[in-house]
């Protein structure tokens, strides 16, 4: 059965960011069932899912609470839209919980089936706004290089990930990117705060060539999470803040994956102190159980939509799916009555943080940081101190071992990603720490034998 599956997948399958071919030749491993912090595959195997699902089993799997929310719901009213005037509970009470949550300011709720068309609606929230403020030359929004925003081509334009844009085709007119406050990768030469605020000014000197008055938009993740999971130097947020204030530009601050706990406070915007005008979000908001997403909106652009906008051609046949939305009320709940947040905060992420420290001594590991549960591990060739070269992929060697030892890292290039489920206990997270060291001592095990294969350079053909 099984194999019969898997032989059917590479058949008939073609998966997200995945090279078809090489699929087709090595073939998937088939995930069957899953329970708290661990996945378990077809032959048995129990692994720890050290990135939760794709940053997003946030409450763990198997939370019959959920399951039940669904079913009563698809009993109840398993399909109902939110266009026109029509409404239903679940996303009603789902808006009123996530503003009762968010930051202050943020007081409405625009609903999507997913974290791209959060940011597809941003990007025409954003221009509608400046548009009904008679300011419609301003039209541009600037992301941030190597970000990720989601994979619809709004998503992907406002994301700056080289390779996207490379098959994408041109993307939406009117954005550009700036660079982005990757210590380790881009100012291990410099002081780490001087780097910070050298990027905001990077961010400055684009705003004056587009042209002060043109700008409409600056959208970025509290920490860079596909990306790499960086986290920006403290100087960076508190300069950007001030750039932006400056030439009167919104601030748009992707919560789809440091939303919902993931930082140790509901949103990373509350632990960097920002202060949103447009909010997308998705993910965490449900656990991943359903999919769902949407836009917080600031009273700022809310107050003009509502009193100047008329009506708003926008909009998806699942905003505010009845499902998904009482699995994420529900969801909420429970992150509420079990204290997940909080617990992240003082206890889990303080934890996470003293044990991932402790890889930073191992030979391959050129930086080990981390953020209430997120965490990256940044390798490096012992031998120079410096990256390894491209063609030795170590990172996704490096991923692959660990899956094989029982544990689920993601590499991005040479950097190790985890974000774990936030209800792991701080045993798992020791179990964790001992899989990614022996992932990385398997890894430099690997890379040293691949390179005493190696032909040396005077045996090499001319
Ligand atoms: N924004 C960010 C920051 C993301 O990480 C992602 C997904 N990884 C998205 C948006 C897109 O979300 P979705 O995959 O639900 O469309």
């Amino acid at each position: 059965m099984t194999h019969s599956l898997q032989a059917l997948d590479r058949a008939y399958h073609l998966h997200p960011f995945t090279d078809f071919k090489a699929l087709g030749e090595e073939g998937s491993r088939l995930i069957e069932r899953a329970e708290g912090v661990y996945i378990f595959d077809a032959e048995g195997n129990r692994i720890l899912d050290g990135m939760a699902g794709l940053w997003c089993v946030n409450l763990g799997y198997g939370r019959e609470e959920l399951v039940t929310a669904a079913a009563e719901q698809m009993r109840q009213l398993p399909y109902y839209n939110t266009f026109f005037k029509t409404t239903h509970p679940p996303a009603v009470k789902l808006a009123e919980k996530l503003c009762a949550l968010a930051p202050e300011h943020l007081n409405h709720v625009f609903f999507t089936g997913s974290g791209s068309e959060a940011n597809d609606t941003v990007l025409r929230m954003v221009r509608r706004y400046w548009a009904l403020e008679g300011r419609p030359e301003k039209q541009w929004v600037i992301g941030r290089e190597n970000g990720y925003h989601g994979s619809t081509v709004a998503g992907m334009s406002l994301g700056g990930m080289a390779p996207m844009h490379d098959q994408g085709g041109p993307g939406v007119p009117g954005i550009t990117h700036v660079r982005q406050p990757y210590w380790f990768g881009e100012g291990r030469d410099q002081d780490p705060e001087a780097f910070g605020r050298q990027c905001a000014a990077a961010l400055e000197t684009k705003i004056q060539e587009l042209g002060e008055a043109r700008v409409a938009a600056f959208i970025a993740e509290p920490v860079q999470g596909a990306g790499g999971a960086i986290m920006p130097p403290e100087s960076y947020w508190p300069a950007v803040k001030a750039v932006l204030a400056k030439y009167d530009i919104l601030l748009v601050v992707d919560e789809v994956i440091c939303g919902f706990g993931r930082l140790g406070e509901w949103f990373g915007s509350v632990h960097f102190d920002l202060a949103p005008d447009l909010m997308p979000i998705a993910k965490g908001l449900s656990s991943g159980y359903l999919p769902i997403g949407g836009v917080l909106v600031g009273d700022r652009v809310a107050d003009t939509l509502i009193e100047e906008g008329g009506e708003f051609f926008h909009g998806f046949t699942y905003s505010g799916h009845p499902v998904c939305a009482a699995v994420a009320l529900k969801n909420l709940e429970l992150m509420e009555t079990e204290g997940v947040v909080e617990r992240v905060r003082d206890e889990l992420g303080p934890y996470l943080a003293r044990r991932w420290a402790t890889l930073g001594d191992h030979p391959l590991v050129g930086e080990a940081r981390s953020l209430g549960l997120m965490g990256a591990l940044e390798l490096i060739d012992p031998a120079t101190g410096e990256r390894f070269d491209k063609a030795l992929a170590a990172g996704n060697l490096c991923r692959d071992i660990s899956f094989r030892h029982g544990l689920v890292m993601r590499s991005v290039g040479d950097t190790m990603i985890i974000a774990p489920p936030l209800v792991i206990t701080c045993e798992q997270i020791d179990d964790l720490v001992t899989l990614a060291r022996e992932a990385l001592d398997e890894t430099a095990r690997c890379l040293a034998a691949s390179v005493a294969d190696e032909p040396q350079p005077e045996e090499r053909p001319a």
